[in-house]
C-alpha cells in the first residue's frame, strides 16, 4: 500500500543503461514506477561500459569504454537541453518499445538469467571477509558466515559485489575476472 503511493503526484524521467541494446529499459521502470503513483516525463537510454567482469568476450580497451562514457555525456547534455526547452526524449518508453524489450530481451534472456540467483561463486581462499560485498549487494544476498561471504540465492546479477571486492574474490558467469568495471575508470 505504501509503494503504491510513493512516487503520487512526482514527474519522473527515467535514464536506463545498456550494454548494446536497452529493449524498453526505462519501460519496465516506468510501469513499475506509475503504478506507484509516478508521472513519467521521458526515458533515455544510454550506452555505458559492459559491467560484466568474468565474461572476455564483453571485455572493451579502456579507450573504448572512454569514448563510449564521453559519447553517453554528449546524449545527457543534449537530453537535458531538449527537457528544458519542454521536448522530454522518450527513449523505451512506449508500445513499440514494449515489444522490442519483450521479443528482443526479456523472454530470451529470462530463461538464461532466472538460474543465475544461486550461481555466484566466491572463492573462499580468496575472501578475507572484509564486508563491503554485503554492504553493496542491493538484494542482500550475501552475509559473513565464519569470516568468509556465503550467498543466499537471490542474486540478480548486477555485478556490484564483482567489480567491488579489494581480492577479486566473486565471479558469477566465468571462472576468472577480466575486469573490475568502476565509471571513475572511463572518466
Ligand atoms: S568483498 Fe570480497 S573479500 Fe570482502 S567479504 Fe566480500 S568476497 Fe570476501
Ligand atoms: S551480483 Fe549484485 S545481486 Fe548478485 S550478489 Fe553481487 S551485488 Fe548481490
Amino acid at each position: 500500500m505504501q509503494n503504491k503511493t510513493k512516487f503520487m503526484g512526482k514527474k519522473v524521467f527515467i535514464i536506463a543503461t545498456m550494454g548494446l541494446f536497452s529493449g524498453d529499459g526505462t519501460g519496465c521502470s516506468a510501469r513499475l514506477l506509475a503504478k506507484c503513483g509516478a508521472e513519467i516525463v521521458g526515458g533515455l537510454h544510454l550506452k555505458m561500459p559492459d559491467c560484466i567482469g568474468d565474461e572476455k568476450a564483453l571485455k572493451k580497451t579502456i579507450e573504448e569504454n572512454k569514448i563510449i562514457v564521453k559519447q553517453a555525456y554528449i546524449k545527457i547534455k543534449k537530453s537535458a537541453n531538449s527537457l528544458k526547452n519542454g521536448h522530454a526524449t522518450q527513449e523505451g518508453i512506449g508500445f513499440l518499445y514494449h515489444i522490442a524489450g519483450l521479443f528482443g530481451q526479456r523472454i530470451w534472456f529470462y530463461g538464461k538469467t532466472k538460474n543465475y540467483s544461486d550461481k555466484l561463486k566466491i572463492n573462499t581462499e580468496k575472501c578475507i571477509g572484509c564486508g563491503i560485498c554485503t554492504q553493496l549487494c542491493p538484494m542482500k544476498n550475501l552475509s559473513i558466515v565464519d569470516g568468509r561471504a556465503v550467498q543466499n540465492g537471490r542474486c540478480t546479477m548486477c555485478y556490484r559485489c564483482i567489480s567491488n571486492c579489494p581480492q577479486q574474490a566473486i565471479a558469477l558467469l566465468g571462472k576468472n575476472l577480466y575486469e573490475q568495471c568502476k565509471i571513475e575508470k572511463y572518466i
